[in-house]
């Protein structure tokens, strides 16, 4: 069940890419004026993985501006420790009580990982060793947007096993983790 709180915030957001995909933006915060009212403090109500990839950009998917979304960006929303304490640290000082899992169509991350999956290739390791675990479980995987979609879940279970302060923040109704995947052709994110 989603908790009140960040239900009313992924309809937001997902109301948002609704207007993404018409053409029609209406996010009015992206002015100097915005960014002084927020000079010395933040409220954003979500935290957003998103991938690096420069087609995935959340402000723009969400049609969101200045001071909306904590957005941690890191190729294939590998979760390594700087990525797992900003993420900490937007649920524990900020409070935000939603996160995003943005993982999305055609990843490179996922192509190059089928592509060289087991070898360690000596380079990218450390991306390599967060996205292996997915094809250690389903080596049949054929398809990068489906590998991207389980990568997402995984990344979901990684985070609840392996970072306290997120798996507090879920149990006590604090935090929902809302899985999400972004479809090229149509700009529609997904819930997965
Ligand atoms: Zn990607």
């Amino acid at each position: 069940m989603i908790p009140d709180k960040a239900k009313k915030e992924l309809e937001k957001l997902l109301n948002g890419n609704k207007n993404f995909v018409n053409g029609t933006p209406c996010a009015s915060n992206m002015s100097l004026e915005t960014l002084r009212k927020y000079a010395f403090h933040q409220e954003p109500y979500a935290v957003v993985l998103s991938c690096s990839d420069s087609r995935v950009v959340p402000e723009i998917i969400f049609d969101c501006g200045i001071g909306e979304l904590f957005v941690v960006r890191v190729a294939g929303i590998t979760a390594g420790p700087n990525v797992v304490e900003s993420l900490e640290y937007a649920v524990y000082k900020l409070k935000v009580p939603l996160m995003i899992l943005l993982g999305h169509d055609d990843c490179g991350v996922m192509k190059y990982a089928r592509e060289h999956y087991p070898e360690k290739t000596g380079h990218f390791d450390s991306i390599l060793n967060c996205v292996y675990p997915v094809l250690n479980q389903k080596e049949d995987i054929t398809c990068h947007n489906f590998f991207a979609q389980q990568h997402t879940i995984w990344v979901e279970k990684y985070l609840m096993e392996n970072s306290a302060i997120i798996a507090d923040a879920i149990n006590k109704g604090d935090l929902y983790i809302a899985k999400c995947h972004l479809d090229h052709s149509t700009g529609l994110v997904n819930l997965i």
